[in-house]
């Protein structure tokens, strides 16, 4: 499956923004969705409730229709947040992805795909969203402590009662989503991809394609790295998961920013644009159907429309793969983040 896209102009704003298909589903999701983490404040250092909320909105005007979010992105924030900026008439406008399959406990998080968690978690959800349905409901991550079939069933049985409009997984392996289509539709995976994270290129994302399931890209901008922003001296504060992801530390964080800084003069030597929008049109010309893109300041999202609307060729891809090459000579991929398997 290639995407399956078309590009429209806003008709308020006038801004540009690419559309794709979620096959098998009614929705149509435009090509970067809001990522709403760092809304939560969990993670990244805490977050503005007002900024957050402009965000969202800043989104919308940008023609993006798909907003990411998680009942673990502080621990029910990011979902209030997200409910609070879409009531008040701008829920038709915007698609809400959401998840399910992780519980926490004094800050400590767990897997749980069990279907009693299930059902109880689309009830939180609805209530902190202001919503009587989930566009996208996405399993967080696979609960290795029980059997797949049983999450599949709750996801689907949630899918048949209409409470849910596509069914999706996040982390999940080729194995894992094969046991899970035999149980259960599944319409959406949503794969760590970036630049310098490529772990789903051998497999994950030939077996998307192969059977039509849309891909919801996380971390294209490589958590800012991409952005082109940082510095040497960029310093995060309070409990920023940059202090201790293994890609900002000393001996390696000179490496990734030596790459960002070849990477952006080669965008703009090339295309006249800059390494973010530059990270994000390679995620989606390899075939992602949506890149997120995590934001919690409207004016983040300013280059977005800089990213539609253009293809690298393959001399571009190929000059990108050098600079990476010879830049980050030991990388990392991004399993830090994954949550304990069993707690
Ligand atoms: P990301 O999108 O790769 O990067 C977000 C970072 O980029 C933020 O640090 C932000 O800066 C920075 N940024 C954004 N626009 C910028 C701009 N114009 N100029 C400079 N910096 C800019 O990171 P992510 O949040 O990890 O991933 C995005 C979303 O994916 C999340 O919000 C979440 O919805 C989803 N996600 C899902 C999973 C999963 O397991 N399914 C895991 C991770 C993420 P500041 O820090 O300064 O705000």
């Amino acid at each position: 499956m290639s995407v399956q896209q078309t590009v429209d102009r806003n008709s308020q704003t006038g801004t540009f923004m690419e559309y794709a298909d979620i096959p098998g589903t009614e929705l149509k999701v435009s090509r970067v969705t809001l990522g709403t983490w760092a809304i939560g404040g969990w993670m990244w250092g805490g977050s503005d409730e007002a900024e957050s909320i402009a965000t969202v909105k800043a989104a919308l005007r940008h023609g993006i229709n798909v907003v990411d979010t998680a009942p673990v992105y502080g621990f029910g924030r990011s979902e209030e947040i997200v409910g609070k900026a879409l009531a008040g008439g701008l829920r038709k406008d915007a698609l809400i992805a959401t998840k399910v399959g992780l519980e926490w406990h004094d800050g400590k998080i767990t897997r749980n795909g069990s279907r009693e968690r299930i059902m109880r978690e689309v009830e939180d959800s609805l209530k902190r969203l202001k919503t009587d349905r989930i566009d996208i409901y996405q399993v967080h991550w696979p609960d290795p402590s029980r059997p797949i079939a049983e999450t599949a069933r709750a996801m689907r049985d949630l899918y048949e009662q209409g409470t849910i409009r596509a069914i999706g997984v996040s982390n999940f392996s080729v194995k894992q989503m094969d046991e899970f289509r035999s149980v259960s539709p599944l319409h959406v995976l949503q794969p760590p991809y970036n630049l310098f994270e490529r772990g789903i290129d051998k497999e994950i994302l030939p077996y998307c394609k192969k059977h039509s399931i849309a891909t919801l890209g996380y971390g294209a901008l490589c958590r800012g790295l991409l952005s082109g922003r940082m510095r040497a001296e960029t310093k995060f504060s309070g409990d920023d998961l940059r202090r201790h992801d293994p890609k900002f530390q000393t001996d390696r964080f000179p490496q990734y920013l030596a790459a960002v800084e070849q990477l952006d003069r080669f965008a703009r030597e090339r295309y006249g644009t800059h390494v973010i929008e530059l990270a994000v049109r390679w995620v989606l010309d390899q075939g992602i159907t949506t890149a997120l893109w995590g934001a919690r300041r409207p004016d983040e999202l300013t280059p977005v429309e800089a990213a539609m609307g253009w293809s690298l060729d393959s001399a571009a891809k190929t000059e990108i793969d050098r600079i990476i090459a010879e830049t980050v000579v030991n990388p990392v991929g991004p399993e830090f983040m994954a949550p304990p398997e069993y707690a």
